[in-house]
């Protein structure tokens, strides 16, 4: 036993919560900028975040940009996403849990994605979007960048219905911007645009599609892709014939119950190059 000057004897204690007590003193600023963590994260989940990354690349539809998001299983008000770095590359250890203001929960030193608010700001606008996918595909350039609407071509791309919204991001930042999401009003701006689209196309940058789950973004991000190809070149011979909205409707109720078909192929060529 340690001797103090109050000369109880639980002097150890005391000073043990003396210790504490300056340390605590030091939190509140971290406790203020940090939201809490929802705990850890279904690892069926993780496994399909970090798949998504690895079929998206391998699909072509990122490249070293581009981004997928899954809202966390435990707390619809966080969500998880990589760290910022090419998604091939992405493994379970890499992914970091975000508030909806897009704010790390434990990113331990680990850089973000600039342009995380795209997800944030999403998810706080459909409650019903599980998952998100943000890529520059080539295909649906030209589609983004002409006003000539994307529509679907057949019935795996019936999820288009209509036609892709185009988001301008001139209208909210000007001519001068460097046409990134780089905040939360730049993503509530795209989420408008997506309205109650699966799919919008960026001006100038790229396209953003959502869904329920991972295994249906990753769907609808890479037949986005395929379709934008083929109405290209439909767009050469004449005037394409759209699937027309109770088809795109009938056939999107049928595709949703069937992505796990792809999914597993696209998961096993994929993994098995990494
Ligand atoms: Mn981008």
């Amino acid at each position: 036993m340690i001797a103090c000057f109050c000369g109880q004897p639980h002097a150890l204690g005391r000073r043990f919560l003396l210790a504490s007590a300056v340390a605590a003193a030091a939190l509140p600023a971290r406790a203020q900028n940090v939201p809490a963590s929802a705990g850890p994260a279904d690892p069926a989940l993780i496994e399909d975040l970090v798949a998504g990354n690895r079929i998206l690349y391998d699909q072509n539809v990122v490249d070293g940009f581009g981004h997928i998001s899954v809202r966390h299983n435990k707390d619809p008000n966080r969500y998880l996403l990589s760290r910022s770095m090419a998604p091939a590359l992405v493994t379970a250890d890499d992914i970091i849990e975000y508030d909806l203001d897009s704010n790390p929960v434990n990113a331990n030193g680990r850089s973000s994605y600039l342009e995380r608010f795209i997800h944030g700001e999403i998810y706080k606008a459909r409650p019903d979007v599980k998952a998100i996918v943000h890529s520059h595909s080539p295909g649906i350039l030209p589609f983004a960048d002409t006003g000539v609407k994307l529509r679907p071509m057949n019935h795996i791309a019936s999820f288009l219905g209509d036609g892709a919204p185009v988001f301008e991001i001139r209208a909210s930042a000007g001519l001068e911007s460097d046409m990134l999401i780089r905040n939360a009003a730049l993503g509530k701006a795209l989420a408008v645009t997506l309205g109650n689209h699966p799919v919008a196309l960026m001006r100038g940058h790229g396209s953003v599609a959502a869904a329920q789950s991972i295994r249906h973004v990753v769907f609808r991000a890479v037949y986005t892709e395929v379709n934008a190809k083929v109405q290209a070149e439909a767009l050469k011979l004449g005037k394409p014939e759209y699937l027309n909205a109770k088809e795109a409707a009938a056939a999107t109720k049928a595709n949703d119950g069937l992505v796990d078909r792809p999914w597993e192929l696209w998961k096993r060529r994929a993994m098995a190059k990494s």
